[in-house]
């Protein structure tokens, strides 16, 4: 097998969206009049990102999974995506599993391949992907205003725990991994929170380096600082005994954090039910720069973490 029997067997579809697709020089897609597009890549490597031996069809869903999650942060519905893979060898049954879980989720969100690059090399999958939202209405990180409460999705440090289980630096009972490992191997990305977010929300971010950094990337570019409340990030935190310091610096959790004014609880509230995901309020946008936690006493917690930043 060559490199345009790969493309042909595991990444040729036919295209329902795409005026062209895989096997010209372009594809081409046909923007819909009036709307803006939102273009966002994301690279995996072998070794840094994933486990070499990771399930292909995980490592297929989740290299489109920390796009889609992109799209998600901009309030943006997906349109299509480029996947560029180096491999270190063809193997069919790896590519077959890895391109199932790929086109799975793609399928799910009706995101198109439409095309990309394949080369032989280190194990490493690039994906580009391109989605669409009406003039204006992108979520940016921006946007928080002093007085906005700060929400972020589901649960956090869930993929750290089980990264530390695989590596061994920790210890979960089966049962505990077989829970934990899908929110590692598998994100959910938040499609439907963050497009009924657009024009609520004032603020949004995705989380890839953990809460504690990434919160600090909205609180830079609106120019404010924050407080989150050690008894409010309780529900954030799942049942299996993790510290809040896991949950605030862990990495790989593609939630979504964002900042919306205290007018619209209730409407989060109500978006969180019809969208079926979990919203927890967990603190304050402030004047005062930098991030701050605070405990139950209103004592401040000195943080004794740091964000994932992959030169140090
Ligand atoms: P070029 O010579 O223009 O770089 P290639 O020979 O690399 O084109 O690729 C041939 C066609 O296959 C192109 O349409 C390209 O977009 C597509 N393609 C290559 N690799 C992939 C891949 N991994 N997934 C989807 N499409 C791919
Ligand atoms: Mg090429």
């Amino acid at each position: 097998m060559g490199e345009f029997d790969v493309i042909a067997a595991f990444f040729t579809r036919p295209m329902s969206r795409a005026v062209l697709g895989v096997g010209d020089d372009c594809a081409l897609l046909q923007p819909r009049p009036g709307m803006q597009l939102a273009v966002s890549s994301d690279m995996l490597v072998s070794g840094r990102h994933f486990f070499t031996d990771v399930d292909p069809a995980a490592l297929g869903h989740k290299a489109l999974a920390v796009n889609l999650s992109d799209l998600a942060a901009c309030g943006a519905q997906p349109l299509a995506f480029t996947l560029s893979l180096s491999l270190p060898q063809i193997d069919p049954d790896w590519l077959r599993a890895f391109s199932q879980g790929l086109f799975a989720l793609a399928d799910a969100h009706q995101c198109e391949l439409i095309g990309g690059d394949t080369t032989a090399g280190p194990l490493c999958i690039s994906i580009t992907i391109l989605g669409e939202v009406a003039p204006g209405q992108a979520l940016l990180r921006s946007g928080a205003q002093v007085g906005d409460d700060i929400y972020v999705s589901g649960t956090l440090g869930d993929a750290r725990v089980a990264l530390e289980a695989l590596q061994g630096h920790r210890s979960l009972s089966a049962h505990q991994l077989a829970l934990l490992r899908p929110r590692l191997e598998r994100p959910t990305p938040r499609l439907a929170l963050g497009q009924a977010l657009c024009g609520i929300a004032s603020a949004a971010i995705d989380l890839s380096d953990g809460l504690w950094g990434d919160l600090q990337h909205i609180l830079r570019r609106s120019k404010v600082g924050a407080t989150l409340h050690v008894p409010l990030l309780q529900p954030v935190l799942q049942q299996h005994g993790q510290a809040y310091t896991v949950a605030l610096n862990g990495g790989d959790d593609y939630e979504l954090a964002f900042t919306a004014g205290p007018q619209h609880r209730d409407i989060i509230s109500t978006l969180a039910l019809r969208t079926g995901t979990p919203v927890t309020r967990i603190g304050t946008i402030e004047a005062q720069p930098g991030l701050r936690l605070r405990d139950a006493a209103g004592q401040d917690v000195p943080p004794t973490f740091r964000s994932f930043d992959h030169f140090q």
